[in-house]
C-alpha cells in the first residue's frame, strides 16, 4: 500500500496529540473532532483498510480493547460512545491506513450522513 500521513505520525515525523501507545497500536486525537472526544486508534502495521484484516489475527480485538479503555479514561464510557471504521470512497475513508474512530461526549445521531 502507498504510505499515508499516519505512517509519518507513527514514526514521529508528523506530530500528534497522543493519548495511548503500545507495541502494535497508537491512538491520538483527531485533528477535526466530530465531538468533545474524537480519537483515532490505529495499528502500527500498514494495513490499508478493514477489508485487509485477517480473521483470527486478533488485530481488531486489540483495536477495540484499546478504544474501550480510552473511553473509560476519557470519562465517556458510561454515557456511551461510537466506534466507526470507514472503508473506501463510499464509506468516507480519507486516509488509507486502517483506523477506528472513537467519538463521544455528546448525543450522536443516527443514521449517519
Ligand atoms: P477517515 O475519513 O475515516 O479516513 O478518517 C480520517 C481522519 O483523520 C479524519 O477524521 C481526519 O480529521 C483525521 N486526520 C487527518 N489528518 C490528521 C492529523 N494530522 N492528525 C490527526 N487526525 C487527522
Amino acid at each position: 500500500m502507498a504510505e499515508t500521513l499516519f505512517s509519518k505520525i507513527i514514526r514521529g515525523e508528523i506530530p500528534c496529540d497522543k493519548v495511548y501507545e503500545d507495541d502494535t497500536s497508537l491512538a491520538f486525537r483527531d485533528i477535526n473532532p466530530q465531538g468533545p472526544t474524537h480519537i483515532l486508534v490505529i495499528p502500527k502495521a500498514e494495513i490499508e483498510d478493514v477489508s485487509q484484516v485477517e480473521e483470527g489475527s486478533g488485530l481488531m480485538d486489540h483495536q477495540i480493547a484499546v478504544a474501550n479503555q480510552i473511553a473509560k479514561d476519557e470519562g465517556i464510557a458510561e454515557e456511551g460512545y461510537r466506534l466507526v471504521i470507514n472503508k473506501g470512497a463510499n464509506g468516507g475513508q480519507s486516509v488509507d491506513h486502517l483506523h477506528v474512530h472513537l467519538i463521544g461526549g455528546r448525543q450522536l445521531t443516527w443514521p449517519p450522513g
